[in-house]
């Protein structure tokens, strides 16, 4: 792994950070990576005045010049995937190929967002009178403050912050104080940009406190949990600035009776649904609905392909799972899975470290017999865990997969056209993919229904995210109009 960077980037200057150390440790090994300082509150002060400084000059560039520079961007971090790849496993321990996987997606929304920030800047409406012209504009919205989790810390960035450098927006962007080098490795991707236009700012939850609440950020772009969502939506409510958020989810996935055939592909699909980064991804598949009929074959071939697994060192390429991020996240897994446990439930493969003994390992896990109301199948896991509900038909599963509080993605196998149209109108979420589980797509909007979000991103709706809408009404002619006053002399 080369020299690591620790520094913030504000206007342009590499500095380091004045404020509270952060360790970052390496889950596999449980050994310091490397300490951040994270930004004091002077320093995020700066960022912001910065970012606030290369907005007119950033916004004014000519949206051919700026894809120009954003497609540069994204041929920066392809040229650097293998080390990205690797710092990325050392500070969150997802396996190497997973992380190249993501500088790749990551790249792709730097491209994506570079040719679509310059097809449009608004649409041409029907004017009152044949000697107008009416238009809506689609400004840039200003200073975009960026703040992300540490489960995709480079992709979760991208989905925010190429949208908002697409529309012209400045950035002050935040990555989470567990994953914060491979944000900091990145600053130099972008320094052909004007100065301020990208800053870079490590720390904790309260520099993202003080991020949202700063009357200087026009809009706030969040992506972690319910909670702290929730926060960031009060703080710039309260001061009517823009935000964006992607929270939580508890994602269903229903296995109907029609797939019979090719249950074993459903089986491995699910298992890769609930286990992808050691089960850390807000579209985790968190709760499986089985029809009857095929239910005990559908557990079995999970449970099956579930002992077939490599979890092990993300560093190798024969690993399929990871460790999970941190000894809290893998306590809270735990401590849901042995509750569930104590209420009935059983645990048919997986828990405990699969056979290590240093790294926050959690062996991936079957769990059947689950009670209805129990935290495993009702609040968000984020671990590797399947637990699997037998369903007796179609009405059923709709009712349960849509009976929590979050509405991220949902999954159907089902090959059955009908099937496909009732799942499609009726599941309360944000994405239902069918027969291929988690696969996104930078033109197709992601987000959440009921609390897991507010707003959209990528696809044209994540660049509008970043945009304020602006009717401009133009009359060429200046005349007096029949309507005016004084309303006595008629027209
Ligand atoms: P988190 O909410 O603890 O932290 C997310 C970010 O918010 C971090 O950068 C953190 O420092 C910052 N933060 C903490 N307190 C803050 C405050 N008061 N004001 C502003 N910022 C604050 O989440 P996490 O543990 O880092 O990530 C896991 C969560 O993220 C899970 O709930 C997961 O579902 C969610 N997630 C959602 C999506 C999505 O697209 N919907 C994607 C990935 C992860």
């Amino acid at each position: 792994m080369s020299a690591l960077e620790t520094r913030l980037l504000i206007g342009g200057e590499r500095v380091a950070g004045e404020g509270d150390p952060l360790a970052v440790e390496n889950p596999f090994t449980e050994q310091p990576v490397a300490t951040v300082e994270a930004a004091s509150p002077e320093q995020l002060d700066a960022a912001i005045a910065a970012a606030r400084e290369a907005f007119p000059v950033w916004e004014r560039t000519p949206a051919l010049e700026r894809a120009e520079m954003l497609h540069e961007v994204a041929n920066r971090m392809r040229a650097r995937t293998d080390e990205l790849a690797e710092l990325m496993s050392a500070e969150g321990g997802k396996p190497k190929l997973e992380n190249a996987d993501e500088v790749g997606w990551t790249a792709a929304a730097f491209d994506y967002y570079a040719e679509i920030g310059r097809d449009s800047a608004g649409r041409v409406i029907p004017p009152i009178e044949s000697s107008q012209l009416a238009l809506v504009v689609k400004d840039a919205l200003g200073v975009v403050g960026c703040i992300v989790p540490w489960n995709y810390p480079l992709l979760l960035l991208a989905w925010k912050l190429a949208p908002a450098l697409a529309a012209g927006n400045s950035t002050v962007c935040k990555p989470s104080e567990v994953t914060p080098l491979s944000t900091l490795a990145i600053g130099t991707c972008f320094d052909h940009l004007p100065p301020g236009t990208v800053n870079l700012v490590a720390g904790a939850g309260q520099i993202g406190a003080a991020l949202s609440s700063d009357d200087r950020v026009d809009c706030v772009a969040f992506t972690g949990s319910v909670e702290t969502g929730k926060k960031v939506a009060a703080t710039c409510i309260d001061r009517m600035a823009r935000v964006n958020l992607e929270m939580g989810g508890k994602d269903p996935f229903i296995v109907c009776s029609d797939i019979a055939a090719k249950l074993d592909i459903a089986a491995r699909g699910g298992a890769w649904a609930a286990y992808l980064n050691a089960g850390q991804v807000c579209t985790s598949a968190e709760r499986f609905y089985v029809m009857e009929d095929v239910y005990d074959d559908y557990v079995n071939a999970f449970v099956e392909h579930t002992r077939s697994l490599v979890v092990g060192d993300p560093m190798n390429p024969q690993t399929d799972v990871g460790p999970m991020v941190s000894a809290a996240q893998r306590a809270k897994v735990a401590a849901q899975v042995e509750a569930a446990v104590g209420g009935g439930a059983e645990l048919l493969v997986g828990g405990g470290r699969a056979g290590h003994d240093t790294g926050h390992f959690f062996g991936p896990a079957v769990v059947t017999g689950v009670a209805a109301e129990t935290d495993l199948l009702r609040e968000e896991t984020f671990g590797p865990v399947a637990p699997i509900v037998p369903v007796k038909d179609l009405d059923e599963a709709i009712a349960l997969a849509n009976g929590t509080r979050f509405g991220l993605g949902a999954n159907v196998y089902t090959q059955d056209l009908p099937t496909i149209l009732r799942c499609m109108r009726e599941l309360r979420s944000g994405t239902v993919w069918f027969n291929d589980p988690l696969t996104d797509n930078d033109a197709g909007p992601f987000g959440g229904f009921k609390q897991s979000g507010l707003g959209r991103e990528l696809g044209r709706e994540g660049l509008e995210a970043f945009q304020e809408t602006k009717h401009v009404h133009i009359e060429t002619e200046v005349e007096r109009k029949s309507w005016w006053y004084p309303y006595g002399e008629g027209s």
